[in-house]
């Protein structure tokens, strides 16, 4: 049966590792390899801290987080109400980032692109944004499964 939850957290750095690994936990329903949960961890990582940074930069916010899984595939949906994107097509690529300073990369799209089996990017100037990405489990049999331990 599908298997679904919602999760809305405040904007705030500490909450990254909380929303990480709860998208992992919901996702060990699924029989995950230890690969593909680490994939889905990163991705979520990386559209979480976007929340915080670019979204919100630092100010209150509220990033809301939303799980299905369909077969042996989680679909996931991280949204915010924050600034919005100004270029969306800009933003996706890969070392593209509007941070100034040393410690963006510009990947984090890149990184979710390439690890999950979907993604997709909308946003809204001034509305905020929301990243939809799946993962399918089950692609590479031959991996060690993460919940038999
Ligand atoms: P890195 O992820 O490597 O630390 P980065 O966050 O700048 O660097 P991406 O995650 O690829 O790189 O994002 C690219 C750009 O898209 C950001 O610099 C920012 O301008 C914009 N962006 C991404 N997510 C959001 C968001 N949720 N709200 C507003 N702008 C965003
Ligand atoms: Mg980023």
């Amino acid at each position: 049966m599908k298997n679904t939850m919602k999760l809305e957290i405040a904007a705030l750095s500490e909450n990254e590792p909380f929303a990480r690994n709860t998208v992992a936990a919901f996702c060990l329903g699924l029989n995950p390899t230890l690969e593909e949960l680490s994939d889905v961890k990163t991705a979520v990582s990386e559209a979480v801290t976007n929340c915080i940074v670019h979204a919100y930069r630092g100010q209150a916010g509220v990033i809301v987080i939303e799980c299905e899984t369909e077969g042996d595939a989680v679909h996931i949906l991280i949204s915010d109400k924050g600034r919005g994107i100004d270029d969306l097509s800009k933003a996706l690529e890969p070392f593209y980032t509007t941070s100034e300073g040393e410690e963006r990369s510009g990947m984090g799209f890149t990184i979710m692109q390439t690890f999950m089996s979907d993604f997709e990017v909308r946003s809204v100037k001034g509305g905020g944004t929301s990243v939809r990405m799946s993962k399918y489990f089950g692609r590479n049999k031959s991996s060690e499964v993460a919940n038999a331990e």
